[in-house]
C-alpha cells in the first residue's frame, strides 16, 4: 500500500521548536509570557485593517467569547450560516440562545444576503430582532462581504466573522478577519496553519480585545484579593503553543501560495471533464486561500455520487471529504428556524473536498489525479 495523502495535516517550517525552546528558557510557559505577544502582533500585522488580536485556546472558544462579548443571552436568536462546521453554531447553544439558519448563495456558497434579510424581517415580525450574524467564509471563501454588512447595518446587528478557514483570503484587498465586530481564527491541525490547537479573537476596537482578554482568564476584578463580578472562562492560549505560531506565521504567505497552487494544478488537470464544478472566486474582489479545493460532482454526468469517489479513493489511500453537511439538517438543531431555498442543501449533495495540504508533492498531487481518473472511468 502506497503512503497515506491525507486531506490536510499540519505543515511544520521547521523552526517551532525554536519559538518553544525560548518559552521554557525563559520559563514562561503558561498563558503569558513573550510568544504571546509576539505572535499577537505577527497576526495583527498580517490581518492590517487596524485590528487587535488575542490568542485562545481554540476557534471554539473564540466563537464562544464573541458571543458573550456581544451579549447574546439566553433565549436570544443568533442568525448563522447554515452551511458550515459545527462550530460556528454549537456555542450559541452554550449561550442557552436559539440558532436561526440561513441558507448560502451560490457564487459564494456563503450566507446569502436575499435570505439574511428575509430572516431579520421575519424574526422581528414574530417579536424578537436577532442579536448577532455569524458569516463564514468557507473553505477559505471570502463571503460577499459589502452586502452582507449592508444588511446588517441596515437593522444594526453587530456582525461575528468566522474566519477560521479563511486566514490569508481577501476581499477587496483586505483581509478576512477584519470585517465584522469580532472575527475568529482557528489553528487547530488542518487549518492552514497550526499551533496544535488554538484560536484568536479579532476586533478594529481595542476595547473589545482588552474586554476579551479580561474575560478569558477568569474575569478577575482588579483588586488585590480575589473578587469576581463576571463570569470568566479559561481561554487563554498557553505561550508554549503561541511559540508554534510564531514560527507558523513566518510561512503563513508561502503556505496560501502553495493552496492556491495545488488548486490550479487541480483545475489544470480536471479542466473540461464534463460534470465536474469546482468552487471558484467569483470576480477579482474574491481572493481565497483555497483551504481546501472543492469539487462539484454531477452525478448524472459523471455517474458517480461523490461519497462512491470518496470511498474509492480511500481504496487508493487517498483521503477526501464529503462537504460540509448543512447545520439545518443536524439532528441537534432539527428544530431550530431556517431561512433558505436549497442551495445548502444541493451543494451537500454534489460536493467533494480534495486533498489540499500545503506539504503535498507533485508526485502526490498527480497519484489523487490519476487515481480520480481511474475511479470515474475517464481516460
Ligand atoms: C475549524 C473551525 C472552527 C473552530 O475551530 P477549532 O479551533 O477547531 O475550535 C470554527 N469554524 C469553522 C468554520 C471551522 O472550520
Amino acid at each position: 500500500m502506497q503512503n497515506r495523502i491525507h486531506l490536510s495535516i499540519a505543515h511544520l517550517t521547521g523552526r517551532e521548536q525554536e519559538f518553544i525552546q525560548e518559552a521554557f528558557d525563559t520559563n514562561w510557559v503558561t498563558t503569558a509570557g513573550h510568544n504571546l505577544d509576539a505572535f499577537e502582533k505577527d497576526l495583527a500585522d498580517f490581518l492590517g485593517n487596524d485590528c487587535h488580536t488575542l490568542a485562545l485556546d481554540s476557534g471554539t472558544s473564540a466563537v464562544h467569547l464573541g458571543l458573550v462579548l456581544l451579549d447574546v443571552q439566553e433565549g436570544d436568536e443568533v442568525l448563522c450560516q447554515s452551511f458550515t462546521y459545527a462550530a460556528s453554531a454549537n456555542p450559541i447553544l452554550y449561550q442557552r440562545a436559539t440558532p436561526v439558519f440561513i441558507d448560502s448563495e451560490k457564487d459564494t456558497w456563503n450566507m446569502s444576503p436575499e435570505h439574511l434579510e428575509r430572516a431579520i424581517k421575519d424574526r422581528i415580525k414574530k417579536g424578537k430582532k436577532p442579536k448577532v450574524v455569524i458569516l463564514v467564509h468557507l473553505y477559505g471563501m471570502p463571503a460577499q462581504i459589502d452586502d452582507l454588512l449592508a444588511v446588517a447595518n441596515r437593522y444594526e446587528i453587530p456582525v461575528l466573522e468566522d474566519a477560521a478557514e479563511a486566514l490569508g483570503s481577501q476581499y477587496k484587498g483586505i483581509r478576512c478577519g477584519t470585517f465584522g465586530e469580532l472575527a475568529v481564527l482557528s489553528f487547530n491541525g488542518n487549518k492552514i496553519i497550526t499551533t496544535s490547537g488554538g484560536g484568536a479573537l479579532v476586533s478594529r476596537t481595542k476595547d473589545r480585545i482588552q474586554n476579551a482578554r479580561f474575560l478569558s482568564t477568569q474575569a478577575r476584578d482588579a483588586l488585590p484579593f480575589y473578587q469576581h463580578s463576571h463570569v470568566g472562562y479559561n481561554y487563554r492560549m498557553s505561550n508554549v503553543l503561541a511559540g508554534i505560531g510564531r514560527a507558523q506565521m513566518t510561512a503563513l504567505p508561502q503556505r496560501v501560495e502553495q493552496r492556491r497552487q495545488i488548486n490550479r494544478f487541480y483545475r489544470e488537470q480536471l479542466a473540461g471533464i464534463e460534470g465536474v464544478g469546482f468552487h471558484t472566486e467569483p470576480s477579482p474582489d474574491f481572493f481565497s486561500n483555497y483551504w481546501l479545493t472543492v469539487l462539484l460532482i454531477d452525478p448524472a454526468k459523471m455517474k458517480i455520487s461523490p461519497e462512491n469517489i470518496r470511498v474509492a479513493l480511500e481504496k487508493a489511500n487517498i483521503e477526501s471529504r464529503l462537504v460540509w453537511n448543512p447545520m439545518h439538517r443536524q439532528p441537534l438543531f432539527k428544530d431550530c428556524p431556517f431561512y433558505g431555498n436549497g442551495v445548502a442543501d444541493s451543494l451537500f449533495k454534489n460536493g467533494l473536498c480534495l486533498p489540499s495540504g500545503s506539504s503535498l508533492t507533485e508526485e502526490e498531487l498527480h497519484r489523487v489525479t490519476e487515481a480520480f481518473f481511474c475511479v470515474c472511468c475517464i481516460h
